[in-house]
């Protein structure tokens, strides 16, 4: 839109907060387009009040819509510094942006390790990538009637020499968000690969990978070229190397994207179906050819009749669109048989295997070889 018209909404927000603010009520514009206001509250509920009325008059300007972040900080102790005061809404501000449900938080002392954590990764992701200090972990995946692998999801861990290991959640979105995620996917890629092409090399009957594909790709044509080096590289049919991306809220991108990489042949398979966003939607408008459901949403499916309805058709649904299905986080005996029983076969979880080095994995597969010719034998 331009600097001058982003005066203009900064010029008109000043003027709706002079309007909001009475007797006793401050504000500032601290920089660009944060702004504080200082004021006194009785019950959380007026000041939840009072800040929904600004959200209201400052919601759109000229037909732009905009996206307000509030974070609160509740001062207790008079003597603290002016500047703590307003990091520490700051904190809660952060946090509310990124937070799907609410757009106002108050702070919390956690933000603060949160805050440390952040400062931590960003500070140390180059030297791990240098230092190879991010591994990739396989879990297995099962045929529930074959009970045997069928294939093996990579994920990454982060082994730290002093903070030991990290797991992806606590470094995965703040990594996506400053876009490092491309190195440390493309790592992801490149050993899946060579583990594929260890199996080939050494005899082995291999099983196809799944890789994890971040949403930060989707929005561009980088990863398609790399992908295809990749394979090329490692000289491994493009079928071994599947491809796991997650349903999103802007699936308009997740769906072009997926019929590039269709395009160039490659397998899909959509992540975390049922966690939330229009999972039916995309199924229409993408061409998955797996659909993994999510493990919450097996969870919450299981423990009701109606529930357990919603799980047979989709099982159903996948069977008739000629989609393959996998269960995840599938960890008690009680889900194994009630997925044997509404013809759900494949499974991923701890009740088979956890996540575990690639030298494991491959120890594995090589059990289960040598058994399978045993017994054929
Ligand atoms: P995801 O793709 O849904 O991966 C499945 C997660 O569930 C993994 O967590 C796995 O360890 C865990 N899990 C598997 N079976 C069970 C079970 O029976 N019970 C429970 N409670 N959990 C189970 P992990 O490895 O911590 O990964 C978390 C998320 O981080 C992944 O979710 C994925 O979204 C992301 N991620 C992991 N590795 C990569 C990567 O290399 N690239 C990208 N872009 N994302 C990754
Ligand atoms: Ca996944
Ligand atoms: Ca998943």
């Amino acid at each position: 839109y331009g600097e001058k018209f982003g005066d203009e909404v900064l010029d008109f927000i000043t003027k709706q907060l002079e309007e909001n603010c009475g007797e006793g009520q401050f504000f500032v514009n601290l920089r660009s387009d944060v702004f504080m206001i200082v004021t006194e509250y009785e019950k959380e509920e007026t000041l939840l009040d009072f800040i929904h009325c600004i959200d209201r008059s400052i919601h759109c300007f000229k037909d732009v819509k905009f996206q307000m972040s509030y974070g609160v900080y509740t001062v207790e102790d008079n003597k603290m510094e002016l500047r703590q005061m307003e990091d520490r809404a700051a904190m809660a501000r952060k946090a509310a942006k990124n937070n799907i449900l609410t757009n106002i938080l108050f702070y919390k002392e956690q933000f603060k390790d949160t805050l440390y954590n952040r400062k931590f990764i960003e500070e140390n992701m180059q030297t791990a990538i240098a230092e190879k200090q991010f591994m990739m972990y396989l879990q297995p995946k099962y045929s529930i009637a074959k009970n045997e692998i069928i294939g093996a999801e990579a994920l990454v861990r982060w082994v730290h020499p002093e903070r030991g290991m990290i797991y992806p959640d606590q470094f995965i979105p703040i990594i996506e968000e400053n876009g490092f995620i491309r190195r440390v996917d493309y790592y992801i890629w490149e050993e899946a690969s060579r583990f594929i092409r260890r199996c080939l090399d050494t005899g082995i009957k291999p099983c196809p990978v799944s890789v994890n594909v971040s949403r930060v790709h989707l929005h561009e044509n980088e990863c398609i070229k790399v992908l295809s080096e990749i394979i090329r590289e490692a000289g491994i049919p493009k079928n071994l190397l599947e491809l796991e991306i997650t349903e999103s809220a802007d699936s308009h991108h997740v769906s072009r994207k997926a019929f590039e990489l269709k395009k160039e042949g490659f397998t899909l398979l959509m992540d975390d179906f049922g966690s939330g966003y229009s999972s039916l939607n995309i199924l229409l408008e993408t061409p998955f050819d797996v659909i993994k459901l999510d493990k919450k949403f097996m969870e919450n499916m299981m423990v009701s009749s109606k529930g357990r309805l919603i799980l047979e058709q989709v099982v159903m649904m996948a069977d008739k669109l000629e989609m393959g299905l996998l269960a995840e986080g599938v960890e008690t005996n009680e889900q194994i048989e009630l997925l044997r029983s509404i013809g759900c076969d494949q499974v991923q979880g701890y009740y088979y295997a956890k996540p575990m080095p690639a030298d494991e994995f491959f120890e594995l597969l090589k059990q289960q070889e040598n058994e399978r010719e045993k017994y054929c034998g």
